[in-house]
């Protein structure tokens, strides 16, 4: 029988046109795409694509639209092998993450991918891309199961943990990093899967949460920044949860306002999370003297996430959980191995 893969166009720079007169690029419909590859007539494999409204910039992502993906997958769940979602690189990571939250306990591949170049432009990433990541949707084992059961990101030759993958490049092919986790697969004669970093769930079914709250924001740490500036994004009417970018393992300067405003939001009930700018390595709090009093605020570490995964994550926890503490003890454990969990 052959493998059934279902395509779901969002937008991005793979499906984008050039304005005759202006050169800027613009989402365009999933036919100019189709018309641009005449190779995917030619897998050995039933292909059916959905667009998702308008095309567009993945700029304009967002959770009404992480929800319709997800919907899409659970409504086609049991009729296809596998799913690729075509989607803008730079917010990709994000639409990963958020995604491998809300369908947990896949046992079918949700791949996304696109391009650094339209696909149809001479030469562009995009065919590549895309080929690639229909032949891992429908990629099966010897006994007929899902190599891949879970979301992940496929660009330029490399296979990835969705909410593990951020954005490195605005200009080169190799566009994402997993700097805190291993490929899942490299594509090059053969697709060579890196079985043991796959995801095994001890999930029996998809459990399907699309609730997000979006009351979340996020404070990247500088030398000298006031405290004043950021006073409305510690105000529970304004926000549930700030994820905090820290320096290297979890430090912030030793700032006694910034405590303060910190201990008055955990108090009225907020959830801070502390993830470090480094692209590479994980907070520990209480390593030096600067972390410290986030632990005594209850602040929470990230340890390893990408700001992307703890973004959505959070968004996640608070659409879904009862009370703040089951916000916090869900975002300590790893729920769709998007941290470390020592
Ligand atoms: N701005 C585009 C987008 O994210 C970039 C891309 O697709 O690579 O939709």
């Amino acid at each position: 029988m052959k493998s059934k893969v279902l395509l779901i166009y969002t937008g991005g720079t793979i499906g984008m046109i050039e304005h005759p007169e202006t050169g800027v690029l613009t989402a365009f419909d999933f036919d100019h795409l189709n018309k641009q590859i005449p190779e995917l007539s030619k897998l050995d494999m039933e292909l059916k694509a959905v667009s998702l409204g308008m095309p567009i910039d993945s700029s304009d992502m967002n959770p009404v639209i992480w929800q319709d993906i997800a919907q899409q997958i659970v409504d086609n769940y049991e009729d296809y092998d596998g799913f690729v979602v075509l989607h803008g690189s730079d917010t990709m990571a994000y639409s990963a993450s958020a995604l491998s939250f809300m369908l947990q306990g896949l046992k079918k591949p949700v791949i996304f991918t696109g391009s650094q170049l339209p696909i149809g432009t001479i030469r562009t990433d995009g065919k590549e891309n895309l080929i690639t990541s229909i032949e891992i949707a429908a990629s099966k084992d010897s006994d007929g199961n899902a190599i891949v059961r879970e979301v992940a990101i496929y660009f330029e030759y490399s296979l990835y943990r969705g909410n593990r993958t951020t954005k490195v490049s605005a200009n080169a092919f190799e566009a994402f990093l997993s700097p805190n986790y291993p490929e899942l697969a490299i594509a090059g004669v053969d697709i060579r899967y890196n079985t043991d970093a796959l995801l095994k769930t001890r999930k029996r079914q998809l459990h399907f949460n699309p609730k997000m709250d979006d009351r979340v924001a996020l404070m990247k740490i500088f030398p000298g920044f006031s405290t004043k500036v950021y006073e409305g994004l510690f105000d529970i009417e304004q926000t549930r949860a700030v994820v905090i970018e820290s320096f290297g393992s979890g430090n912030v300067p030793n700032n006694s306002a910034f405590y303060e405003l910190i201990e008055q939001y955990t108090g009225d009930g907020g959830v801070v999370i502390n993830t470090t700018q480094c692209y590479t390595g994980n907070v520990e709090q209480g390593k030096y003297a600067n972390s410290t009093t986030f632990n005594k605020l209850g602040v929470i570490s990230g340890s390893d996430i990408t700001t992307e995964a703890a973004i959505t994550k959070i968004m996640y926890l608070l659409g879904n959980c009862t009370s703040t503490d089951d916000v916090k003890a869900h975002f300590e454990q790893s729920l769709a191995g998007e941290k470390n969990e020592g």
